[in-house]
C-alpha cells in the first residue's frame, strides 16, 4: 500500500519512508500539505469520542481545503480504497458514499448500454 502523505510523527519514527513504499509514492505526495501530520488530525486515535472525532475531522478537512493536490489525493484514496483517515477532504465514511454512488452510476450506464445494444439488434 502507498504510504500516506500524512503520517503521524510516531508512525514516521517507527516506519520511515524509504524503499519500495517511497518508490511507489505518487508525484502529488511531494506537494501534500499534510506531509507530517504533527497535530494527528488525519487518523483517529483509539477510543476517540464522537465530538472529538468530528472536530478533528473538520480540522483535517480545513487543511485539505488549502492543499494543492486535493483532487489527486482524493482519487488515490477512492481507488485504493483507503479504509481509514481523512484523505482529499473526505472521511472514510464519506468516501464509502462516493464509491457507492460511482458503483450505482456504473451499473446504470452498463444497463443503458445493454438496452441500446438490444434495441439496435432487434
Ligand atoms: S488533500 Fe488533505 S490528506 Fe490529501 S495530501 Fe492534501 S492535506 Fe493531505
Amino acid at each position: 500500500m502507498l504510504q500516506p502523505p500524512h503520517q503521524s510523527l510516531q508512525v514516521a519514527a517507527v516506519a520511515p519512508q524509504r524503499g519500495p513504499a517511497r518508490e511507489q509514492e505518487g508525484p502529488w505526495h511531494a506537494e501534500a500539505v499534510c506531509r507530517r501530520d504533527e497535530a494527528g488530525l488525519f487518523f483517529a486515535p483509539s477510543k476517540e469520542p464522537t465530538a472529538a472525532r468530528l472536530s478533528r475531522e473538520e480540522a483535517a478537512k480545513r487543511v485539505c481545503g488549502r492543499c494543492p493536490v486535493m483532487v489527486e489525493c482524493r482519487e488515490h484514496a477512492l481507488l485504493q480504497p483507503e479504509p481509514y483517515g481523512v484523505w482529499g477532504g473526505l472521511t472514510a465514511a464519506e468516501r464509502r458514499v462516493v464509491l457507492a454512488r460511482r458503483r450505482r452510476r456504473d451499473m446504470e450506464m452498463k444497463k443503458a448500454a445493454r438496452a441500446s445494444q438490444i434495441a439496435a439488434a432487434g
